[in-house]
């Protein structure tokens, strides 16, 4: 359970960072179901990116007043899976720092034009949602429609700033049968779009990893974790023996 002790995770992976700066994976702690107090204890230790996944529940939570009075350096993320009739309504929501969840051209264009109205002078900054093993019942696009879709936003959505490739991924791999592929797909990706576009490597992040699975995802490269149901405790020694190597 993320519990009121869970709050020292942002003290796990900072404590890690100092000691590894230039490989620091950031955690993203997942919000969704819990309620505004543990945010702001979160926040109170340091925490400063959360995410949820549904926008009603986003909006709300991140609407109450004592978040907006406790926490006025959050950065709040969606992570869950965006449809065009819930652009607007994402777009009200304060403090939102990134969309995770971009999979569509029409989608970006949508974003793109409500975050203009909105008149924000800072960028949205956004990822783009790859569904890395082809399963119906995920989100996101193929990878083979990565490169277009970046250079799509790069010339059409002057008010996004595309940052980071993310996947979910099939749950529940086993390692014994060699690293996950869904992650090797994700870092791959990178190589090829960052050869192709000419992007510096370091310019464009892997969000991949939740709790089952954050380790190995550090391991193979990934540099933001998105975690919802770990304790401090259950989060430090994992994620610093990732890396010590
Ligand atoms: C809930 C959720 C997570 C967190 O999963 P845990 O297993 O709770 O760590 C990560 N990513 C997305 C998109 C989610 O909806």
């Amino acid at each position: 359970m993320w519990r009121a002790a869970e709050l020292g995770v942002g003290f796990a992976l900072r404590a890690v960072n100092e000691r590894v700066p230039q490989a620091a994976p950031r955690l993203g702690a997942v919000s969704k179901t819990r309620p505004a107090d543990m945010v702001i204890e979160a926040y109170g230790h340091g925490q400063r990116t959360f995410g949820d996944n549904y926008v009603q529940e986003l909006l709300e939570k991140t609407s109450n007043p004592k978040i907006l009075s406790s926490c006025p350096e959050i950065k709040w993320h969606f992570i869950g899976h965006l449809q065009k009739q819930n652009v607007n309504k994402l777009m009200a929501v304060p403090n939102l720092f990134m969309l995770q969840t971009v999979d569509l051209a029409k989608l970006a264009d949508k974003v793109n034009s409500s975050w203009q109205k909105k008149g924000s002078t800072e960028k949205l900054t956004v990822m783009i949602q790859i569904n890395t093993d082809g399963e119906d019942s995920k989100h996101g696009l193929p990878p083979s429609g990565t490169i277009a879709m970046v250079e799509h936003i790069k010339a059409n959505c002057p008010s996004l700033e595309f940052v980071r490739l993310m996947t979910i991924g099939s749950f529940g791999h086993d390692l014994n049968q060699g690293p996950n592929p869904d992650f090797q797909v994700l870092v791959s990706l990178r190589e090829e779009l960052c050869k192709k576009l000419s992007i510096p490597a370091d310019q464009v992040e892997l969000n991949m990893g939740v709790s089952m699975d954050f380790q190995h995802a550090i391991e193979v490269g990934s540099t933001n974790v998105r975690i919802g149901n770990k304790t401090a405790a259950e989060l430090a020694a994992p994620v610093a023996a990732a890396q010590e190597r």
